[in-house]
């Protein structure tokens, strides 16, 4: 990424200063802070991941957005909440050359809502139901389950009604896609926060924060603020001293209106018929005034403290602000990361990828028949390794042990020739003679 700096000159100067010190230092670059590699055989884990996403969500009528991964500064500071310490302290914001401000997104509802409109979907056929897969940046304190760059896969249904049923089938998409993957010990937690247009959540959020002003004393620095800024976000609030002074605040359940009420009824209704199994908690809320109603979390297995590996939730005022027309919304974000350790936790590993076939060729003739050979295989989806050049046939055979191919195959000057080529097993050193096109048919035969 470039930053634009007022002055070029200023700018190239920097970067031969911090380049020149580099090179006295000798050190060597490495990845920023936060940031890693995504290394093989791990991305084949990965890949699994996102395929089964794109398999799963696709049965569910969901199409695939990919939104840009820079937006205006604004739009995340309107959709995300300017108080949020995503916004407020988080965001990778730089000036573009056009000296607006520009950063870096922490997050993709918003990129998602910002397309509906621009695109004027809600003249397509409602509900648009999309899903993206992508990284996300936030400049929070690395540790394990939490980076700088981080991936998300996340989906939205947009346009459509309130229906409970979309809710709860939402909810259903992304279970049966942890179920796909087998993901250990996948807990689901539910909640309705309410409606802030009708009395139910702003009646609710006067009683807390009355309830809170009675316990400020014995409570922590960052809840005390919240009293004032977001009273909502204290019941959020993971620090030990505060759990049982929280257990005892009043509860949304008790404050809902007949229409939130009957909402969530129907929600848990749908989650049963569809046999999805949830624990309902009331702490569970979002702290931004378009969120609404529904929120859930999902946790997994082998994570530590960082064990949320989805959020989401009913969000029908956003799309109004961000200038579309009112809109109904839910959806919900997997950290994938976290998806993935967890995964491995369980044992979930891809092995390294082998070849199929290593082709060990010497002479002239033999490498133009090898590089045929190659060609033929790989169209029919196997995979070999040719050496770019000739090697003893005992320094081939050992490399393709290496790189854990199952069969060897050995071309000599004589074997092209003759038209019979050897086929070694590597696994039992046995050995047979095959012509091209019964090599073919015998791997396409013995494929796993
Ligand atoms: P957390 O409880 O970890 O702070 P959050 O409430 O900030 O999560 P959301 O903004 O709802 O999370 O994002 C949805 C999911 O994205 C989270 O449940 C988590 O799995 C993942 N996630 C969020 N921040 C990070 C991060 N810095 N690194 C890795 N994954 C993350
Ligand atoms: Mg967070």
């Amino acid at each position: 990424m470039f930053l634009s700096l007022r002055s070029c000159k200023a700018s190239a100067c920097a970067v031969k200063e911090s380049l020149l010190s580099f090179m006295a230092t000798k050190s060597r670059f490495q990845a920023i802070r936060g940031t890693r590699d995504l290394l093989p055989p791990e991305t084949a884990l990965w890949n699994r991941v996102e395929e089964t996403a794109r398999e799963v969500f696709c049965t569910f009528g969901f199409g695939e957005i990919r939104p840009p991964i820079f937006e205006p500064t604004e739009l995340f500071a309107r959709a995300v909440g300017g108080d949020t310490d995503i916004v407020s302290k988080e965001m990778y914001t730089f000036e573009d050359r056009d000296e607006s401000s520009t950063s870096l997104r922490p997050e993709a509802t918003a990129s998602v809502c910002r397309a509906y409109i621009e695109h004027g979907m809600q003249q397509l056929p409602l509900p648009v139901k999309l899903y993206y897969i992508g990284p996300m940046f936030r400049r929070e304190r690395p540790q394990k389950g939490r980076y700088r760059q981080f991936y998300q896969i996340g989906a939205e249904v947009l346009g459509g009604s309130d229906a409970p049923a979309i809710d709860a089938e939402v909810i259903e998409m992304v279970m049966t896609f942890f179920d796909r993957l087998q993901l250990p010990g996948a807990q689901l937690e539910i909640n309705s926060i309410g409606h802030n247009a009708d009395n139910c959540r702003r009646g609710y959020v006067t009683q807390l924060k009355s309830a809170l002003e009675k316990v400020k004393d014995k409570l922590g620095a960052d809840s005390q603020r919240r009293i004032e800024t977001n009273p909502l976000r204290v019941l959020d609030s993971k620090l030990e001293h505060e759990q049982p002074i929280i257990a005892t605040l009043p509860k949304i359940a008790d404050h809902l209106c007949d229409e939130c009420k009957t909402h969530y009824a129907a929600v848990k209704h749908q989650l049963e018929m569809r046999g999805v199994l949830y624990r309902e908690n009331w702490r569970l809320v979002r702290g931004l005034d378009y969120y609404m109603r529904t929120t859930f979390e999902i946790t997994a297995a082998g994570l530590g403290s960082q064990n949320a590996v989805c959020g989401g939730g009913r969000y029908d005022g956003l799309v109004e602000l961000l200038g579309g027309p009112p809109t109904k919304g839910i959806g919900f974000a997997i950290g994938e990361d976290r998806l993935i350790l967890s995964l491995q936790e369980a044992g979930k590993v891809p092995t390294v990828a082998g070849r199929d076939v290593y082709i060990a060729w010497m002479g002239e003739h033999a490498h133009a028949t090898a590089i045929r050979a190659a060609k033929t295989l790989r169209s029919a989806g196997i995979s070999v390794e040719l050496p770019p050049t000739e090697q003893k046939f005992g320094k081939a055979l050992e490399r393709a042990s290496k790189l854990n191919s199952r069969y060897a195959l050995i071309l000599g000057d004589n074997e092209v020739a003759e038209g019979s080529w050897t086929l070694k097993t590597l696994a039992d050193g046995t050995q047979q003679k095959v012509t091209e096109p019964e090599l073919l048919e015998f791997l396409k035969r013995h494929r796993d």
